[in-house]
């Protein structure tokens, strides 16, 4: 075989057979193919696309390369919960704790920010002394303990992904979606999770900017998930304007905390309990748990949405995340305490000088904000700073009178300060009427 005719072939829009795809991903893998001809390889598929059952293939060929996480021992549903990347999308910290108070096992392995979108290890590192680089036997022992567990993926979990997407990144190659399906289905696919709930973000600071595209990554991912033995669901949510108010590591997990005690925007909550109450829903699908309050047994997807929101009224969603923060050996008097997460030193308020509606506010310009002010990487090898951020005092759909703050930015190295601040307010555009409100969920692919 000859990596030049399998570029060919792809490259002429026909389907690569099993053996031609693990030449490629094994040989990449090995270093036995140079990265020019990966390159063109990744060009071709751009391009091309990959049929279905050649993405599966592909998916399946990039988990072989790692190692697989074997939680069979766990006798709970194990459902698992991710996200294709958003601005102020904190919904994982809240549900993971929540639905561990509900009866499941949530074992997640998760991300870091990616280009303007947050990620859950960093917000996560931003809780003093909290560990995400656990060992597999860890993981599995603070699962087994608490019902959850949350690290960052280990050396050995998708090293062909981890290989592949730091090319894609530099050859303009990402938004493909066989690549972007297999790339985060090879790493879900290793946790061996009996079910998934996927959040596929549409919108302005999605990587999915508009619907169609969206259905149809939502449709290989699930698609994908059920060939290879994970009960999968994707729900299609809203990403135009930031989820929440709070943007940044630390005052994210803020959001959370104060989440958990029942206290948060509506966005938040519509868009974390439909993605929990989906959980539930995947968990009975593959096991025979039903969800139970107060002897009841539950049915439908409003009456578990009411139910989780009890066990946060109640306390126990708060609970079951202090056991996962003393777990990982993060400081608890975060609850009681939020300075402990010292905020940042310096602050600028975004003041408009006109009223009216806030027709929309860009959530892509919200996060290239946030990474300028030191909440996220604009070189790979960056360190964060997890106090910088932005707090969001309206949101699309909100009057605001002229002199009013819009926003406020917080960060400790005032050097792009400007620029954040001007490419924040170049997303925000105001009307004089109300503007319609966006659906927070769009549809649901699967099951
Ligand atoms: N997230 C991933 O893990 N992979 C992609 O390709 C895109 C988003």
């Amino acid at each position: 075989m000859r990596t030049v005719d399998i570029i060919r072939k792809k490259r002429k829009g026909l389907e690569l057979s099993e053996a031609e795809l693990a030449y490629i991903i094994n040989g990449y893998t090995e270093e036995n193919i140079p990265e020019y001809q990966i390159s063109a390889f990744l060009m071709a598929v751009f391009f091309k696309g990959m049929a279905e059952r050649e993405t599966i293939t592909f998916t399946k060929l990039m988990l072989k390369t790692g190692a697989t996480l074997d939680l069979s021992d766990i006798k709970k549903p194990k459902i698992d919960k991710h996200s294709t990347g958003g601005v102020g999308d904190k919904t994982s910290i809240i549900l993971a704790p929540l639905l561990a108070a509900a009866g499941l096992a949530v074992p997640m392995v998760c991300g870091r920010g990616l280009g303007h979108t947050g990620g859950t290890i960093d917000k996560l590192e931003s809780i003093p002394g909290f560990r995400t680089a656990l060992s597999i036997t860890e993981f599995k022992d603070i699962l087994r303990e608490t019902g959850l567990s949350m690290m960052s993926q280990t050396e050995e979990m998708s090293p062909a992904d981890r290989k592949f997407y730091a090319l894609r990144d530099v050859t303009a190659t990402v938004e493909s979606i066989p690549l972007i399906a297999s790339s985060i289905m090879s790493k879900k696919l290793a946790i061996g999770s009996d079910g998934l709930v996927l959040d596929v973000k549409v919108g302005a600071g999605a990587f999915m900017k508009d619907i169609n595209a969206a259905r149809e990554l939502a449709k290989s991912l699930v698609n994908i998930g059920n060939s290879t033995g994970i009960k999968t669901v994707a729900i299609l949510t809203a990403m135009e304007q930031p989820l929440g108010r709070h943007i940044g590591n630390s005052l994210e997990i803020k959001e959370c905390l104060s989440a958990l005690c029942g206290k948060w925007p509506d966005d938040l909550r519509e868009v974390t309990l439909t993605l929990g109450a989906w959980m539930i829903e995947v968990a009975h699908r593959v096991s025979d748990f039903r969800f139970c309050i107060k002897g009841k047994k539950l049915t439908t997807l409003e009456e578990y949405k009411s139910a989780l929101s009890e066990l946060i009224a109640d306390g126990a969603a708060l609970k079951k995340f202090l056991e996962l923060i003393a777990a990982q050996n993060g400081n608890t008097g975060i609850a009681a305490n939020p300075g402990l997460m010292p905020p940042a030193t310096g602050s600028k308020e975004i003041i408009t000088g006109k009223s009216g509606y806030i027709q929309r506010m860009d959530a892509e310009k919200a996060g290239i904000a946030s990474m300028l002010l030191g909440a996220g990487r604009q070189k790979k090898e960056d360190i964060i700073d997890p106090s910088a951020g932005i707090i969001l005092n309206k949101k699309a759909g909100d009057y605001v009178t002229a002199g009013e703050p819009i926003a406020t930015l917080y960060f400790n190295n005032k050097i792009n300060v400007r620029d954040a601040e001007d490419i924040f307010s170049s997303g925000v555009e105001l009307g004089t009427n109300k503007p319609e409100q966006i659906p927070l969920i769009h549809e649901i692919i699967g099951l």
